[in-house]
């Protein structure tokens, strides 16, 4: 089956001069044999969602940490980070911790549940958290774990289990290297708008493509990458001892709020709330599995 792509490409290399030689086809062919070359060689099984997915093999993890870090310079100098002695400074950074703290039991039970090991990726990232001065309701964690919340989420959050929530949401996109897979997506596209140009389709057809290939497959890709955000940032939340009900109520306050406003991070790709309310009710019998198991604290609300 791999090997089909090239097969197919010998195959019509072979019979192009019988036809009158086009450089143009041999060229349109050797882009479309390393895209599927690209995505052939660069699948993975990832552990804790169980799901084969798309990231460069060349990609290391130091790489991802420095591609994060230079983002969150970038974000820091240009935005106004509060006083790290704040207490919203300090609740953030004690939310962060006790998330941190159980990313390793939350990725080895999550890929027990497929029947695999935990690639303990996270374990050298250098976490970091810092609360930015904002009327945004936002939070984001880039690869390699430099974290930000926007003092703009706090009303929206309203308690911590539901800023729990939002954090450990963010987590789980650099736990589960969401950034790398939308980079390996994004080289895919650029060698299909390459393929798109040398074929000698028009530019409107070429844009139709794209448009087709953003809504059948970038889309779909990204909006998968809020379900799995959110179901292991769940799990990291009710592990922490956080209540995960409250997410409930966090997402309802979030599309209220959202009305007409631009979405944050974790709402962008999220055309309907219900459904994820939806999802995240039917997570719920095992967040809190996770938190009776998890969570070594008695924790303050009763279960
Ligand atoms: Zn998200």
């Amino acid at each position: 089956m791999r090997r089909d792509p090239f097969g197919r490409q010998r195959q019509r290399q072979g019979a192009a001069p019988r036809r009158g030689f086009n450089p143009r086809i041999l060229i349109l062919l050797a882009f479309l044999g390393y895209g599927a070359y690209y995505w052939f060689s660069n699948r993975t099984l990832d552990p804790v969602t169980g799901e084969k997915v798309l990231i460069d093999r060349s990609l290391s993890v130091e790489d991802e940490k420095a591609l994060g870090l230079q983002a969150y310079e970038e974000i820091l100098s240009q935005e106004r980070p509060v006083d790290p002695d704040l207490p919203i400074a300090r609740e953030v950074r004690d939310i962060a911790s006790r998330l941190i703290a159980k990313v390793p039991e939350v990725e080895a039970a999550l890929a027990a549940e497929n029947g695999q090991q935990p690639t303990g990726f996270s374990s050298t990232f250098e976490w970091d958290v810092q609360v930015i001065q904002s009327d945004q309701a936002n939070a984001f964690c880039l690869p390699g774990g430099k974290m930000a919340v926007y003092t703009g989420l706090v009303p929206v959050a309203q308690n911590v289990d539901a800023m729990a929530v939002v954090m450990g949401h963010e987590i789980a996109h650099a736990l589960l290297r969401h950034g790398a897979q939308r980079m390996a997506q994004q080289k895919l596209s650029q060698v299909g708008q390459m393929a798109g140009a040398m074929s000698g389709m028009d530019p409107q057809q070429q844009q139709m493509v794209m448009a087709a290939l953003g809504y059948g497959y970038l889309l779909p890709y990204a909006r998968k990458h809020e379900t799995e955000a959110d179901h292991v940032g769940l799990m990291l939340a009710a592990a922490a001892c956080y209540d995960p009900r409250e997410s409930v109520p966090l997402w309802q306050r979030m599309s209220e709020a959202g009305g007409g406003q631009p979405q944050p991070e974790f709402a962008s790709t999220h055309p309907n709330p219900g459904t994820r309310i939806q999802n995240l009710q039917s997570l719920m019998p095992k967040a809190m599995e996770y938190r009776r198991k998890f969570c070594a604290d008695a924790p303050a609300t009763p279960l």
